[in-house]
């Protein structure tokens, strides 16, 4: 049997394709084919998989919702396993003053925080505008006014690198800006478990609503992206440093600066991952020459460039 009918018969055939694209799993809308995709629906499905492609060294890609990411056109060889909308299940303990809200990785922080909302419980509207799943929000640390994922994680299920199941409190986390101790292993989140204190619904909802309105007046939401391309360098708002660089509207192809928000590079023109990655390169070296800072990307790149 090939490693890609193992991978198949592990993972069900309705979950798998072959060759997909990436560009329809990525918010840049661009990337090329991923040789095996999965969508996970179980933690029993996915270790299945996992483990044909640990024994045959095979090479294993974890995809959320694919809007941090940039996906390379010649695509991502081996198996992409996709947390999803069928591995998305919430449920909520609630104590006297805090409620324990546990989540699959694959939920959306949208979705999340129209649930929460309608529960009561608060603390999470600054996530809801974040287009990202709570796996990636969790290895990301996702953050957006004055809010990050290290003031409401309790504690985050992992899978590690030799298919066993731990909790990770935390503090074993690491997070920081932007980073995650996951970041330097391979550890795959399965859920989130979220303490938050309770709320009023309206009150939640008038404060999510104001943050995306915000969004959609601050962001060039009408264009593919991945939000900030860059990390904010220390003492700099990486934004600023391109616009001052003369970059604002800065073109490669079909990809460019936004003109509404420096720091996002737009797929405005059907660009290529080509494009996009060329594009940070050069904004990278341009800032660099005028103002001796290094900008690091914030997209997570995957597959050759
Ligand atoms: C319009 C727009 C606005 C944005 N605004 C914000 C913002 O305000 N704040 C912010 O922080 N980000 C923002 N982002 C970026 C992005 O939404 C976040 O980083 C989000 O947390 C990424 O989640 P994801 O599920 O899309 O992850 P992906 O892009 O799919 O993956 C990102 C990284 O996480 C890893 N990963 C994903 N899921 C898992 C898992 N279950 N276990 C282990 N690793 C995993 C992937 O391998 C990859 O390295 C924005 C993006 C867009 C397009």
């Amino acid at each position: 049997m090939s490693i890609i009918d193992e991978i198949i018969s592990a993972c069900g055939q309705e979950y798998v394709s072959v060759n997909e694209p990436m560009s329809r799993h990525t918010t840049f809308r661009v990337g090329g084919n991923a040789d095996i995709f999965i969508r996970v629906s179980s933690k029993e499905q996915l270790i299945s998989g996992l483990k044909v492609c640990r024994d045959s060294d095979y090479p294993v890609t974890i995809l959320g919702n694919g809007s941090n990411v940039l996906v390379s056109d010649a695509g991502i060889r081996g198996a992409v396993f996709e947390f999803g909308r069928e591995f998305a299940d919430i449920s909520v303990v609630k104590e006297d003053d805090m409620a324990f809200v546990t989540v699959l990785s694959g939920a959306l922080l949208s979705n999340v925080g129209a649930y929460l909302m309608k529960e009561g419980i608060a603390g999470f509207h600054w996530a809801s505008g974040i287009p990202g799943s709570v796996g990636g929000a969790c290895y990301m640390n996702a953050g957006a006014y004055g809010g990050e994922m290290k003031d409401i994680i309790k504690s985050v299920e992992v899978l590690t690198s030799d298919l066993s199941v731990e909790v990770r409190d935390l503090e074993s986390l690491d997070l920081s800006y932007r980073h995650s101790a996951l970041m330097s292993e391979e550890a795959y989140v399965l859920s989130a478990t979220f303490a938050l204190p309770y709320g009023d619904s309206e009150t939640i909802k008038a404060m999510t609503d104001e943050l995306n309105q915000k969004r959609r007046d601050k962001q060039p939401l009408e264009f593919p992206s991945a939000g900030s391309t860059f990390k904010r360098p220390e003492g700099y708002f990486a934004g600023k440093l391109i616009e001052d660089s003369g970059l604002k509207g800065y073109r490669v192809g079909g990809a460019s600066v936004s003109t509404k928000h420096c720091g996002f590079v737009v797929n405005d023109e059907h660009g290529t991952a080509t494009d996009i990655y060329k594009l940070t390169e050069d904004v990278k070296k341009i800032v660099f020459e005028k103002f001796g800072v290094n900008l690091e990307r914030e997209i997570r790149l995957l597959g050759e460039f």
